[in-house]
């Protein structure tokens, strides 16, 4: 998939890089330019993702970071504009789901995990993120929600949950920053082929073909695709949309 963006000295922002969604934005932003400061708890994975940007010519830090721990984020932003002066977008992506059961069943550590990574860990993103985009006077940023945030998620009451949260937070954070010349705004992904899809599929060898059933396109998307999302969320050519979340779900809740 190619891209017409062009993000040439840009700092831009990843979280949840090591793979899937973000991974595949790394590689897209590298390609159109980016400078990028690209973080996931898993470190070896992030400094693959890396070393791909950068074997694309792009320029490339990895660095470990758990989104639910706030000196890490502070940190991470603060590196971010030490290395290049300044961070003009971001991408809070970083996500998971580890519900395998109904809410009847489910142990209250499931619940703590979820909500502190996919809600608390965007929380805190945005926190430092928008000051230092305050502090420079522009900004874009996109949160990775989900097409459960959308709608019901049978099986997925907590993810569900916790990705309505994050239109929530892109929301009210719009509407607070909008005059300080930053939007934010959410992608809703549907299902899409990552590890994250790879591991729902391991629980039930028919959920592969259900899955693609869902989207009226007829198959799941490719990360690649997202990306794409993403990159034109952050440039110029969507300088009028904020607060937006804006679905690449192949029609999934179109129906
Ligand atoms: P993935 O599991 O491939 O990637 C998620 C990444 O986040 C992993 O590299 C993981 O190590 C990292 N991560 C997990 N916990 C973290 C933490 N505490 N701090 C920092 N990094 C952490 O999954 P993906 O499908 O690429 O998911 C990316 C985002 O897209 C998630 O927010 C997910 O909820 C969302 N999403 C995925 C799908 C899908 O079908 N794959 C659909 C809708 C939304």
């Amino acid at each position: 998939m190619t891209t017409t963006h062009d993000f040439s000295g840009k700092a831009v922002l990843i979280t949840g890089a090591g793979g899937g969604i973000g991974r595949a934005t790394a590689l897209a932003f590298a390609k159109a330019g980016a400078r990028l400061m690209l973080s996931d708890i898993d470190l070896a994975a992030v400094e693959e993702t890396a070393s791909l940007a950068r074997a694309q010519g792009g320029e490339a830090t990895a660095r470990q970071v758990d989104v639910t721990r706030e000196a890490e984020v502070a940190a991470m932003v603060a590196a971010t504009v030490a290395a290049w002066g300044r961070l003009d977008c971001a991408f809070n992506n970083a996500g998971i789901e580890i519900e395998t059961t109904l809410i009847t069943e489910a142990d209250e550590s499931v619940y703590d995990r979820i909500m502190g990574v996919n809600v608390k860990g965007v929380w805190l993103c945005l926190k430092h993120e928008l000051r230092q985009m305050v502090a420079q006077g522009r900004g874009a940023i996109v949160n990775t929600a989900s097409v459960a945030g959308l709608k019901g998620a049978p099986r997925l009451a907590t993810y569900g949950a916790s990705k309505h949260a994050v239109i929530g937070l892109t929301k009210s954070t719009a509407a607070e920053f909008g005059k300080k010349n930053i939007r934010i705004n959410a992608v809703c992904p549907g299902v899409i082929r990552t590890p994250m899809a790879q591991r729902w599929a391991q629980v039930d060898p028919e959920i592969p073909a259900r899955m693609a059933a869902l989207h009226p396109i007829g198959r799941i998307g490719e990360p690649e695709e997202v990306a794409a999302t993403v990159l034109w969320l952050c440039s110029d050519a969507a300088s009028f949309v904020t607060g937006h979340s804006q679905t690449v779900d192949g029609g999934f809740t179109a129906i």
